[in-house]
């Protein structure tokens, strides 16, 4: 059994790529925090076509928590052969009004989540010199987003995290890359009203906002044999708003 696990899955840009992943034929692990109805109708979507998938609970933020969802994963779906590192939350807010806890928090999901997870992963990458890693980032980790100063600073360093850790792992096989997604349309952006969608739209080139399948599908191609040479890379897939 090939098995994918895709954190932050029960929703959102990480339920498209729970989705698409199984649709190429891996097994997924659809990881949730809080969400569990919503992690139980991905898995039955996936079980419905005859894929294979289960969900697990588990705060990224925590590595005891990260440790009890690899070994879970391992346990009953395999060796996780592809990590897609997805959980995320943002925050809009000037910085000089952010709390401790606001601040700890974003770090604690954004970036060090995707440590701990990948911390675990290859663990069992190494021995076997195979692996894949898909980092999502996002466009304003590439050029910084005002008013989201730490969740651009976490996004910046997930993608330094992904050249970095290319380097270390090249030698063992094992690929780790990013997609970089522009404005997806989920619930991180439901707090944005229609004119504010409208105009972002208009600034966009493609003039569309993305939707979660166009970063799935992204994903889902640096998983593939036919990206078996591109490492430590950064995919943008953001209709051009960035460039
Ligand atoms: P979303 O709709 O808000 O979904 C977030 C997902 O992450 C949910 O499945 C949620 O699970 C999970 N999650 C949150 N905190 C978690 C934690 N501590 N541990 C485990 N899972 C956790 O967000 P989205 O728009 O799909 O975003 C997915 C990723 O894309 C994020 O990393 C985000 O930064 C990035 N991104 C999004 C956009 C965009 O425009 N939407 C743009 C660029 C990058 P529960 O429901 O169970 O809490």
């Amino acid at each position: 059994m090939h098995t994918a696990l895709v954190t932050g899955a029960s929703r959102g840009i990480g339920a498209a790529i729970a989705l698409e992943l199984a649709k190429e034929g891996w097994a997924v692990a659809v990881n949730y925090r809080s969400s569990r109805d919503a992690a139980d109708e991905v898995v039955k979507k996936i079980t419905d076509e005859k894929g294979v998938a289960e969900a697990f609970e588990a705060d990224v933020s925590d590595p005891e928590a990260v440790k009890r969802l690899f070994s879970d994963v391992s346990e009953r779906l395999g060796f996780v052969e592809v990590l897609v590192n997805n959980a995320g939350i943002s925050h809009i807010g000037l910085l000089q009004d952010m709390t401790d806890g606001e601040i700890s928090r974003l770090i604690g999901v954004d970036l060090a989540g995707t440590v701990y997870c990948s911390r675990e992963a290859v663990k069992a990458m190494i021995p076997r010199k195979k692996g894949s890693i898909i980092n999502i980032a996002s466009m304003w980790g590439e050029v910084g987003a005002s008013c989201e100063a730490v969740y651009s600073a976490c996004k910046a360093g997930v993608i330094g995290f992904t050249k970095a850790l290319a380097k270390e792992l090249g030698p063992s096989g094992i690929r780790v890359n990013c997609v970089s997604p522009g404005l997806i349309r989920t619930d991180m952006n439901k707090s944005l009203d229609s004119e504010t969608l409208k105009e972002l739209e208009e600034e966009t080139p493609l003039l569309r906002i993305g939707a979660p399948e166009d970063v799935a599908k992204a994903a889902a191609f640096l998983t593939r044999e036919e990206a078996s040479f591109i490492t430590g890379q950064v995919l943008p897939v953001n209709g051009g708003f960035i460039v």
